[in-house]
């Protein structure tokens, strides 16, 4: 099974947790990039028409089909034995974000790859997102002064029916959070830490709804306010000062603001994701970055945790 990437034919790939993410932007970036082809799906309960479907990893492996490569889109608990099996196959792994439940686990899951001479590639899909690039080369030896970080948006209208995500392991409202974290530590590499959390966890469930941060990237202050409950106009902008103007990244980093000059870009931020795995696979190499992972752990380490009213979908 185990994969020959020096020649052009198409990367053979699972993909592993049919659900929204899966429909919404795996199954049409891949059908749209011939640098892969499509084998199998696995998924407990959800089936890709026209694909041989398989209930868990373990059963794809026993079918016996040529395959290079899995990518998994299941919720991140769970994820690492998925990622592990794929690897001790001999397989190439593409993970949704975050990439793990725990530090430990993505830990574990690059040495495996390490020593397995595997590609694995923990993507950040926000990252890919149109003004990203732009706004870390114009950060790019200027002075930050502090960063404002306003990520909101209403569970219910993206997430409807994931109890998953208010289950311990779940992230709560990281979940959506975590996506801006990936992008600020992206444009504005340096030594972040968390200096203080508060967050809100509804009766009843593990993870929060509401999450108000204090971090810092060196000596800049950034605050970031995570809000799940959000009904107006859903916002994820992230604000960053300098000595040389205001910039401001709308939209999930979909729209890059300067001082007013507006830039923005079809999204194509799964078909950059999938060029970006084809790449690693071709050139036997890795990209795993924990950062915005660490963050939150840290937030979960420091925060100071309120319980509020029960939250129903
Ligand atoms: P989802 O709609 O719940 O889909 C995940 C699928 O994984 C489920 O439909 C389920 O299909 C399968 N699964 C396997 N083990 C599971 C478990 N223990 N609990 C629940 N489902 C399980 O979730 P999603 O929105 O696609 O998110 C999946 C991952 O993609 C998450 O890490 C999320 O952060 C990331 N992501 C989501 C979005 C988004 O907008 N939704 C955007 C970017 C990234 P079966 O029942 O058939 O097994």
């Amino acid at each position: 099974m185990a994969n020959d990437v020096s020649s052009d034919r198409p990367i053979r790939l699972a993909i592993i947790g049919v659900g929204k993410i899966a429909r919404d932007q795996h199954l049409p970036a891949i059908a749209r990039d011939p640098r892969f082809e499509l084998v199998a799906a696995v998924s407990r309960n959800a089936v890709v028409d026209g694909l041989p479907n398989y209930h868990d990893i373990g059963e794809l492996l026993a079918a016996g089909h040529a395959l290079d490569a899995v990518s998994i889109c299941t919720p991140p608990m769970g994820r690492a034995s998925i990622a592990m099996a794929a690897i001790d196959a001999g397989l190439d792994v593409m993970m949704e974000k975050p990439p793990a439940a725990t530090l430990s686990e993505i830990a574990r899951i690059e040495a495996h790859a390490i020593a397995a001479k595997r590609t694995l590639f923990a993507t950040w899909h926000s990252r890919e997102a149109a003004g990203v690039e732009a706004a870390g080369a114009w950060l790019t030896g200027r002075a930050v002064e502090r960063v404002t970080i306003d990520w909101r948006e209403d569970i219910r209208r993206w997430h409807p029916g994931q109890d998953w995500i208010l289950e311990a392991g779940g992230f709560g409202v990281f979940d959506p959070g975590i996506n801006a974290l990936s992008i600020a530590t992206a444009i504005l590499p340096g030594d972040w830490g968390v200096q203080r959390a508060d967050l809100r966890v509804p009766e009843g469930r593990m993870s929060p709804l509401y999450a108000d941060l204090s971090l810092t990237c060196g000596a800049v202050p950034v605050t970031a306010t995570f809000d799940f409950l959000h009904e107006g106009p859903q916002q994820w902008d992230i604000v960053v000062d300098t000595d040389g103007g205001t910039l401001t990244l709308r939209m999930g980093g979909s729209i890059l603001d300067i001082d007013g000059a507006i830039t923005e870009a079809p999204d194509a931020e799964y078909p950059r994701l999938y060029a970006r795995f084809a790449n690693l696979v071709r050139s036997r190499s890795s990209d795993v970055d924990v950062t915005p992972l660490r963050l939150v752990a840290d937030a979960f380490l420091v925060g100071k945790r309120d319980v509020v009213g029960s939250f129903e979908w």
